[in-house]
């Protein structure tokens, strides 16, 4: 018999959770007030700790979407946006029809860097006359960017910040939660992250004003009248009550699903320090926090001819499953025509590193199969 399939984030549901979920349910039944998207925005409010508005949307992309609407972003204005990347960062610019900028990633955090954002900037100013209109920033798997270096360049030359923290929901930067550094910042509830809603996402503002505008613009730009008034165009991105409810179950266990991805990214660490030449996805100083969303490796060269890609299929022929880390949008056919800066360091992780099973409710017996595998692999 086969063995049953691990996969990279399976979402995490207990039979209590169900029960609570149903609970909120019944209570929404004849309400036509969504009562469990204002206790989940109120939960994640508290949860970031500061001053910020956080409206429940269907989506982490349409809250991407939402947060360049915000800033006014029109046709042929350029966005910076990190490369290494899911799409899902990069493709609300092209709804727009203006123009993503990719950058190329740091070494310590894989995440953008700050003096090729610095340059690029600089030359796009040179040669267009113009100030791109936005920086995209991304916590990798949960690894916060350099939040204070990327805050500086922003500032220096007044660029608004979009920081996607949809794989960073608990993971911080100096002890500020990630989701809280951005003039909006964006959360997703898909269904592989450490929260799920199966299927939603938060924007998040710093005043009241913009939540208000933002929650307008998602429920179809409705005016204040008795019958269907438009000025504006508006859109259909309200999360919706059934996934508000399970948010709020969820989140009630979001320190648990913390210590379990952090304790799974400690199996691993220990699983590959007798490897010299792996690396794993690891804080660069007591300033970072990450919730380790997923676990990822690097496979550096070395004598023995192992490869990322070897790992994976060896893991693939034990029905376990494990990812490349994201194609760096640059390299991506659908973006063949946009502009990159940087070198090679986004490619090179690419090349040398694999995602590994990281759902929170990954079994020791599964633990075992996986450490089996890979250790099978490396010492044959
Ligand atoms: C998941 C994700 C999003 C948002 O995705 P949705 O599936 O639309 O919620 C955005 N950016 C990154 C980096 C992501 O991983």
């Amino acid at each position: 018999m086969k063995n049953e399939r691990i996969y990279l984030s399976s979402p995490y549901m207990d039979y209590v959770a169900v029960s609570q979920v149903t609970e909120w349910i019944n209570q929404q039944k004849q309400s036509p007030i969504a009562l469990s998207l204002l206790e989940l925005e109120k939960k994640i409010n508290l949860y970031l700790g500061k001053e910020k508005y956080s409206l429940a949307l269907n989506s982490g992309t349409s809250a991407v979407h939402l947060a360049l609407i915000m800033l006014g972003i029109k046709p042929n204005d350029e966005v910076l946006c990190q490369s290494n990347t899911f799409s899902a960062s990069s493709n609300p610019i092209k709804y727009l029809n203006a123009k993503p900028v990719f950058i190329d990633s740091e070494p310590n955090t894989w995440n953008i860097c700050p003096n090729v954002l610095e340059d690029a900037i600089k030359d796009r100013i040179v040669k267009t006359g113009k100030k791109p209109k936005a920086i995209i920033p991304v916590h990798i798997y949960g690894m916060p960017y350099q939040v204070k270096d990327i805050s500086l360049v922003a500032e220096k030359y007044e660029i608004p910040v979009i920081e996607d923290a949809a794989e960073a929901l608990g993971s911080m930067y100096k002890g500020e939660k990630c989701g809280t550094f951005g003039d909006y910042s964006v959360l997703s509830f898909n269904t592989n992250k450490i929260v799920t809603t199966y299927g939603g996402g938060m924007l998040i503002s710093n005043n009241l004003d913009n939540y208000k505008r933002a929650l307008y613009l998602s429920t179809q730009a409705k005016e204040n009248q008795i019958y269907y008034s438009h000025k504006e165009v508006g859109y259909n991105f309200r999360m919706n009550k059934i996934a508000g409810s399970i948010g709020c179950v969820q989140m009630n266990k979001i320190d648990d699903r913390l210590e379990d991805r952090r304790g799974i990214f400690n199996f691993y660490k220990n699983i590959f320090s007798r490897y010299n030449y792996i690396t794993i996805q690891e804080e660069p100083s007591v300033d970072f926090y990450s919730n380790h969303w997923l676990s990822c490796i690097l496979i550096g060269k070395n004598k023995e001819d192992k490869t990322s890609e070897g790992l994976r299929l060896a893991l693939e022929k034990e029905n376990i499953e494990s990812r490349p880390l994201w194609k760096p949008m640059h390299t991506q056919p659908v973006y063949k025509n946009e502009l990159y800066y940087g070198g090679s360091i986004a490619e090179s992780l690419f090349q040398k590193g694999l995602c590994l099973p990281s759902g929170s409710n990954l079994s020791s017996n599964e633990k075992d199969r996986i450490t089996r595998t890979i250790t099978k692999y490396l010492d044959s």
